[in-house]
């Protein structure tokens, strides 16, 4: 582990639980005020960080630094930047690595990424550049004082060709430096309590934080869960059909879901949660009421 003290490594080692917020680069004046609408909304929660994704192909490489950089000094706020290999030679990986250093950003969470083509898309390598997320890792690792954090996947990696791969792979990025897993989004405590039992079998000692996503919106949600190979169970696709049309009601049955399913994760002794809030605060502060949670 790096001499930077991992805060999230820092707040489960204390006794604690790790809650983080996903938010995205806006791509619209518009995007950008609900963006800092919900970044506001949500800093009372004290999160233990709040991260920013890195776009498809490396398409929102400034706007994410810039983002980060402005809720490093502008907030009080603990921001992670998301980095891929997509694209990027490993001179471009360096160059961005010193920004967020430069920027004082010291958590980064190490990405293959996918190919432009979406994550179903045939991996596209570029010349000079890195293959695999724990080459990122040893980059980060080797370069700077950073803590670093990794994905992990509760439904199996959808180019992975089983649970057992995708262990050796979360292990090999521990090996490389990596302080702690945020997991893909998923519906089902059983997946993700399955790959930590394989995980901690197979030398894993990291903290794999689950990853939330309160459903706002039946056809994204089935959307986005074509796209990364996520299962929607029958019985909870079903529910949201029912109400798909009304957006208030698809809204408070995502977070009664989402709700139930982190009760069930913190009871099975899950370290923490990392909420993907597409950018709004409402279903995220409505979890967090629910589960008690709210300062
Ligand atoms: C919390 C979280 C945040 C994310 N944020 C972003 C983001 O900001 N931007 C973005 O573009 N994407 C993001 N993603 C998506 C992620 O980039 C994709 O899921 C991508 O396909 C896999 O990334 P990885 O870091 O796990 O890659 P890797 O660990 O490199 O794995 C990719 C594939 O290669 C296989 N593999 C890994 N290492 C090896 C090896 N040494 N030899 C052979 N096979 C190997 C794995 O089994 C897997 O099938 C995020 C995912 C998560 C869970």
């Amino acid at each position: 582990m790096s001499a930077i003290r991992s805060s999230v490594r820092q707040r489960i080692d204390a006794g604690g639980t790790s809650f983080s917020f996903e938010f995205f680069p806006p791509k619209t004046d518009e995007g950008t005020r609900h963006l800092w609408d919900a970044i506001r909304r949500l800093e009372p929660l004290h999160p233990t960080l709040v991260s920013v994704t890195y776009g498809a192909g490396g398409s929102t490489r400034d706007r994410t630094v810039a983002i980060t950089q402005q809720i490093a000094h502008e907030t009080t706020l603990t921001p992670m930047g998301h980095l891929t290999c997509v694209g990027s030679t490993v001179a471009e990986l360096r160059a961005v690595i010193a920004a967020y250093a430069d920027a004082g950003v010291h958590h980064v969470l190490a990405l293959r990424g996918d190919p432009v083509g979406g994550p179903q898309a045939p991996w596209v390598s570029t010349p000079g550049g890195l293959e695999h997320a724990d080459e990122l890792v040893a980059l980060l690792s080797q370069l700077g004082d950073f803590s670093i954090g990794v994905a992990a996947f509760p439904d199996v990696h959808p180019s992975s060709p089983s649970l057992d791969f995708d262990v050796a792979v979360l292990k090999a990025k521990q090996d490389r430096g990596a302080d702690f897993a945020m997991t893909q989004f998923f519906f089902s405590a059983d997946s993700y309590f399955r790959l930590v039992e394989a995980a901690q079998a197979a030398g894993v000692t990291m903290p794999i934080i689950p990853g939330i996503m309160p459903v706002t919106n039946v056809r994204q949600i089935q959307r986005f869960a074509q796209l990364s190979g996520t299962p929607l169970p029958d019985e909870m696709i079903e529910r949201f059909e029912k109400v798909a049309d009304d957006s208030e009601a698809v809204t408070e049955l995502g977070v009664e879901t989402a709700s139930a399913l982190c009760a069930e994760l913190l009871d099975g002794g899950a370290p923490g949660l990392h909420f993907y809030t597409l950018n709004r605060s409402f279903s995220t502060l409505r979890v967090y009421r629910d589960l008690g949670l709210t300062v």
